[in-house]
């Protein structure tokens, strides 16, 4: 018996290769990753762990010996370099094959790159690995000038790690407003006050043209006929998924990730796809989708591990995230569009309010600003028709709705 490969050594692989033990596989698993470290949480990466209150150890899935106590064999800093749908082989970039009855694909997403001049010059930084973090981490130790460019979610929790450190910080964002594809105007306003009450100088309907430096290292970002000053750029421009395994095998990839059904299952029944990589049939949605957030690699990591065993699952839960920047911490819950109405439970400037997206009267997302335990209960609404003046009144309690 070959057992279950995972290629990526993730948050979602990580809770592959838990959730096979847990139920009880006693096949053989072999984790596949090309970074060195065991699998990780990226979160504190541009939060607590970047602004040094998260500690290195705290940002690992399992302890060092949990692989071996869980018979899980481990290839990191090793990259899988292709797949023999055929053979059922999958090639390593050591010069070895390993053989699988399953795989599970769980490679995640890189960041994307601003394909504009200067963009390799030093100082010009991307976030995703710890060692990414790392570096940033060196420079936020400095008093300097960082530029980030976009401002999505990374970009704005970096800006607040970087306000929080001293730096002086200039946001660059080309749409109107931050974040405004995901909340609409209403709800991205807050967070561009929020930066703007912390002292970052957030630019809107601006687009980077490119870098200036000086003996190889950046020196400003060039926006329309200007040149922004920076010691540090962070580009923040969203990710992509990394795709190019599955479709060098014949699968179904493109820009929006492997193509899998509600069970993660590609068309070949031998090969699963979980987590930012995945485009996955959502069936309480009613269609596709990719999602880049901690809890989705969690529950699809988990979901995959149980279609391996024939437990029949389905992907049909609200997709979920959360950031933290400066004193506002926010959990959302659903999926709407920036379109969608929204209607405001509570008074932004008070910083602890509630947010609904609703379509045809029915909720399609919630989100919950500094006020706690109350996720669970908005999840419990989503797809409700909800009176929008009761879902306003402070005076009608949630559970009431
Ligand atoms: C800085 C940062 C902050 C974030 N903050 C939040 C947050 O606050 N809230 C939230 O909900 N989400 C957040 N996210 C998103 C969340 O971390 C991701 O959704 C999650 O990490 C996805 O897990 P994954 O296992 O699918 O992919 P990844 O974590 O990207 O893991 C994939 C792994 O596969 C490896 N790999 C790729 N190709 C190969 C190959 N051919 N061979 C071997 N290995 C390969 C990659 O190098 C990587 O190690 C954040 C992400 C980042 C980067």
């Amino acid at each position: 018996m070959a057992g279950t490969v995972v290629i990526g050594a993730g948050l979602a692989a990580a809770h592959v290769v838990a959730t096979l033990r847990e139920e009880g596989d006693t096949a053989p698993i072999t984790l596949v990753g090309d970074e060195v470290d065991r699998p990780y949480e990226r979160p504190p990466l541009s939060k607590g762990y970047l602004q040094g209150s998260a500690s290195r150890e705290s940002v690992f899935v399992h302890a060092p010996d949990w692989y071996v106590t869980h018979d899980v064999t481990t290839r990191f800093g090793t990259t899988a370099t292709r797949i023999d749908r055929s053979a059922r082989t999958v090639a390593l970039s050591d010069g070895t094959t390993l053989g699988y009855d399953h795989l599970v694909l769980t490679t995640g997403s890189s960041p994307r790159v601003l394909d504009v001049p200067g963009s390799s010059l030093r100082g010009v930084h991307t976030l995703r690995r710890l060692s990414d973090s790392d570096d940033l981490r060196d420079e936020l130790a400095r008093p300097q000038r960082l530029v980030v460019a976009g401002g999505g979610w990374i970009g704005l929790e970096v800006a607040a790690a970087a306000r929080l450190a001293g730096l002086t910080v200039t946001v660059l964002e080309f749409a109107a407003q931050p974040l405004l594809r995901v909340l609409g105007p209403e709800v991205a306003a807050v967070f561009a006050e929020l930066h703007r009450a912390h002292g970052v100088d957030l630019r809107t309907g601006v687009g980077v043209d490119g870098f200036e430096g000086s003996a190889g290292r950046v020196t400003g970002v060039r926006v329309g006929g200007e040149v922004v000053p920076a010691d540090i750029v962070l580009v923040g421009v969203g990710a992509a998924p990394n795709v190019e395994l599955a479709a060098a095998a014949g699968l179904a990839a493109d820009s929006r990730g492997v193509l899998v059904d509600a069970h993660l299952r590609t068309a070949d029944p031998a090969v699963l796809a979980a987590g930012d990589v995945a485009n996955a049939h959502n069936t309480s949605l009613g269609h596709s989708l990719r999602v880049e957030h901690w809890d989705n690699a969690i529950r699809q990591g988990a979901l995959a591990a149980r279609s391996i065993l024939g437990r029949g699952d389905e992907y049909d839960w609200q997709p979920y995230f959360y950031t933290d920047q400066y004193d506002l911490g926010m959990e959302y819950v659903g999926y709407a569009d920036s379109d969608d109405p929204v209607v405001l439970r509570g008074d932004p400037a008070s910083g602890e309010f509630l947010a609904f997206w609703l379509r045809d009267e029915r909720v399609r997302a919630a989100m919950n600003v500094n006020i706690w335990d109350v996720n669970d209960r908005l999840r419990e609404l989503i797809g409700r028709r909800v009176d929008p003046a009761r879902l306003s009144s402070q005076d009608v309690p949630l559970e009431d709705l």
